[in-house]
């Protein structure tokens, strides 16, 4: 294509006569414009062998080839060339009929050089937008093909990638499988059917559950990937990690969803396990009978003058109590953990089981100055069926970190009622320092423990709650707390009946 800047405009004058072919030449110039001139038709298409140009002048009337002819010749080789037909009153009909063919415009002669500049700007003018709107074309097309070959490419990619994806629309149906997410749930590629539904592939309800909630526009949302653990075919564990795909004005397209084969380090985990109950089991007597014989030592050596050091013995036997109690945590989260919880399941009266802890931890309590009382249900609850050991740990483990974390002379009060339908409720309120809320879910983690002002001489190794959580959670029931800093907590437990 032509260049249309005015420098490189390249423009054909041809015309028979002298004057107005040099006269035009010098006018063109002078606009800035390259200028070649022809006095005969055949001159004229000599140049275009060797020129590209964009606009042509040329004379109707003219010796030999006339300017009809000429005009033809040209469109024959270049189409794009716009002419423009100079031309005496004689001939303008012949001027129209040349338009009617595709020449652009005529100028009569004789003309101003006005005339001629205004006829020239204004077919430059034409050639600038057209080109302009053949750019603007050719980019549109390569955008489209851009986004073209970026869509198979994304495509292309997901496919490949070894991790297992899964993209769904907000039906939860799929839009896109990965084979990396039909190897991991053992699925046959030759059985897939476009467009199922999710649940089709993977027919496990809290999966389902999570990925439509993704999905769907109610629930959508961004930021944290909600996790999921689904098993294979039994001895495969596989950890889902989803999250809402989210358009620019924010509406819910659907979901992506991740899994990760998490076996090994299940394996892994299990091996810790039965490690750490090993050890825990083995040290266990050894450090009681340690424990029994330093109590021993200090009966026998209280009220006597000897030489034993009372104090460094209590020192001893107080951090053997503590060994001890630890190694009782790691057994018993051993046995959560091993779902050895249902070994002693019978039915169990809360009330009495509250009562007796809380005679027994009431000396506690007292030597703290606290109060520690039970406020019964005023009707007799229903029993539960549990283990009475698990039942002791977990309000055994609430009621000692109340008094833990309150002051001296705060007030604990442990309550019993009934919940909703086959519930009941267990609630251990104290006047503590209470717990923010940014840590109700760490308490929670294992050897987890706030560390502030007021619990930072507090020991304890943060396996409470956690084996509390714990057996709450294999009885089917739930915890909640309720904190407000500076004034106290309030754990709820409930339990099915
Ligand atoms: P242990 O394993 O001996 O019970 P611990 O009491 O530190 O140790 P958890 O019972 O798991 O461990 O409690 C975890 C943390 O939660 C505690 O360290 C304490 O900071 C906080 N916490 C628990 N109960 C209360 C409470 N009633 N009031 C205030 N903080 C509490
Ligand atoms: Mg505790």
């Amino acid at each position: 294509m032509a260049d249309t800047t005015e420098d490189g405009l390249k423009i054909l004058v041809v015309d028979d006569e002298r004057d107005i072919r040099e006269g035009v030449e010098r006018i063109l110039k002078r606009m800035g414009y390259q200028v070649f001139t022809a006095g005969r038709g055949e001159e004229a298409l000599a140049v275009l062998e060797n020129q590209s140009v964009a606009l042509a002048i040329l004379d109707l009337k003219m010796p030999g080839m006339d300017g009809m002819e000429l005009h033809q010749r040209i469109r024959a080789i270049d189409d794009q060339i716009i002419v423009i037909i100079i031309t005496g009153y004689a001939t303008i009909e012949t001027a129209i009929e040349a338009m009617k063919q595709g020449a652009y415009d005529f100028i009569p002669k004789p003309f101003e050089p006005e005339h001629l500049r205004i006829v020239v700007r204004r077919a430059h003018e034409k050639l600038r937008l057209k080109q302009e709107s053949e750019r603007l074309q050719m980019e549109r097309a390569r955008t489209l093909m851009d986004l073209d070959t970026e869509k198979s490419r994304i495509r292309t990619i997901v496919e490949a990638l070894p991790t297992a994806v899964v993209v769904t629309n907000t039906a939860g149906e799929v839009v896109l499988m990965n084979p990396a997410f039909m190897n991991s749930l053992d699925l046959d590629a030759s059985t897939m059917v476009p467009g199922q539904n999710l649940c089709v592939y993977v027919p496990d309800p809290g999966f389902c559950e999570m990925v439509s909630n993704l999905s769907s526009g109610e629930a959508c949302r961004i930021g944290d990937a909600p996790t999921y653990e689904l098993t294979v075919s039994g001895s495969k564990y596989l950890m889902a990690r989803g999250q809402s795909v989210i358009n620019e004005n924010n509406d819910c397209m659907g979901a992506v969803v991740t899994l990760s084969n998490i076996t090994s380090l299940k394996m892994l985990d299990q091996l810790k396990s039965e490690f750490v109950a090993k050890v825990s089991h083995e040290l266990r007597s050894p450090l009681s009978t340690i424990h029994e014989q330093l109590a021993m030592v200090l009966k026998e050596t209280s009220g006597h003058d000897s030489d034993v050091d009372q104090h460094l013995i209590e020192r001893a036997k107080e951090k053997t109590h503590g060994l001890i109690s630890l190694i009782g945590d790691l057994l018993d989260l051993s046995r959560i953990e091993a779902g050895g919880i249902s070994h002693n399941v019978q039915p169990i009266q809360v009330t009495d089981l509250l009562s007796s802890i809380v005679d027994f931890l009431g000396i506690r309590a007292t030597a703290k100055g606290q109060s520690l009382t039970f406020e019964p249900a005023d009707e007799a609850l229903p029993l539960i069926s549990a283990d009475p050991m698990a039942l002791e740990s977990i309000f055994g483990n609430l009621i000692a970190n109340a008094i833990n974390y309150s002051p001296q002379g705060g007030k604990i009060v442990v309550k019993a009622g009934k919940a909703d339908a086959g519930h009941i409720s267990v609630q251990v309120a104290d006047t503590g320092f209470g717990i923010a809320p940014k840590y109700h879910e760490q308490i929670f983690e294992r050897f987890y423990r706030v560390k502030d002002d007021n619990t930072r001489y507090i020991t304890g190794t943060g396996l409470g709650l956690p084996i509390v959580k714990g057996l709450v959670d294999a009885m089917n029931g739930a915890i909640t707390l309720d904190s407000d800093v500076g004034k106290g907590t309030t754990f709820t437990v409930t339990l099915p009946v």
